[in-house]
């Protein structure tokens, strides 16, 4: 059968005793070698872990040999030195095994983290790629929009004519075309520092002795509440500044999108997100 594990002993070296120490058999000076083997243990002759090393001490005149246990007291100490030379060392492939083990299992340790850390980053960018928020929301904008668009074919005609206005509103509003959204811009603008530029929209429009203002507030969003109440004050402010003399029932309506987020008529204040389903300023286009 063929031995395909066991124990090697191979020699690593050797070295005569010298200093005087004798053989305790035959007292023959000087004559004493000591030789060192290694011991591992081996699958397929491939060394796989060391054992550390086995010595003797042999007589060259009487042959007599003395194991590691024999070897008499008045010897130990030479012996040791001997021992501690270099060459005397197991050599480290007596346990190629074991290093080849401990590195594989090391690499299998690192591949498997990379595995694990690639991995993180792979599940997050599948989520990514399935990530079905930008659709949905989509859908829900279309949705809206259709509801939406069902909501306006109902609206009544003064309410068409409303939301047509609100379109029509433009960030630099002519001087010649729409003086009172111009010179309303120009009032209100450079009171309020925090609006950035080109986010307000304006359009007026008359209706006999009415008169209709919209300011399209595009990132009204991002005032805080301070700000929301600044802008309504100056707005108001403006209002009255620009039609100074002029007798004009005044309607104003502030708005984001389709909502009316103020709506001012000569008797009444609306303020906040106000839909264009409110009927406030229904009165103008009486
Ligand atoms: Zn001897």
């Amino acid at each position: 059968m063929l031995i395909f594990f066991g124990i090697r002993s191979p020699f690593i070296g050797s070295a005569l005793l010298k200093e005087n120490v004798s053989c305790n058999y035959c007292n023959v000076e000087n004559n004493l070698r000591i030789s060192v083997f290694g011991s591992y243990f081996h699958v397929f002759w491939i060394p796989i872990m060391s054992f550390g090393r086995t010595i003797e001490v042999t007589c060259l005149h009487c042959k007599k040999t003395y194991n590691e246990k024999e070897i008499p007291n008045n010897l130990k100490p030479t012996v040791d030195a001997i021992l501690r030379a270099k060459t005397m060392k197991s050599p480290k492939w007596h346990s190629l095994g074991c290093f080849t083990i401990l590195t594989l299992v090391a690499l299998t340790l690192i591949l498997a983290f990379f595995a694990f850390v690639g991995n993180l980053f792979r599940t997050s960018h599948y989520e990514k790629e399935v990530d079905t928020t930008k659709t949905e929301t989509i859908e829900i904008y279309k949705d809206e929009e259709k509801v939406y668009r069902e909501k306006v074919k109902a609206f009544p005609e003064w309410k068409k004519d409303l939301r047509e206005i609100m379109f029509s509103s433009l960030t630099e509003p002519s001087i010649v075309k729409d003086p009172v959204s111009y010179n309303l811009k120009s009032c209100l603008e450079p009171k309020l520092p925090f609006i950035e530029e080109y986010s307000l929209s304006y359009i007026t429009h008359f209706n006999n002795d009415k008169i209709l203002l919209l300011i399209e507030a595009g990132d009204y969003n991002d005032y805080t509440v301070n700000q929301k109440n600044e802008f309504y004050k100056e707005l108001d402010f403006c209002v009255k500044n620009v039609l100074k003399g002029e007798s004009y029932k005044t309607y104003v309506g502030v708005y984001k999108s389709t909502k009316l987020l103020m709506q001012k008529t000569p008797n009444q204040i609306i303020k906040d997100s106000i839909s264009l389903e409110s009927n406030l300023l229904k009165e103008f286009f009486d």
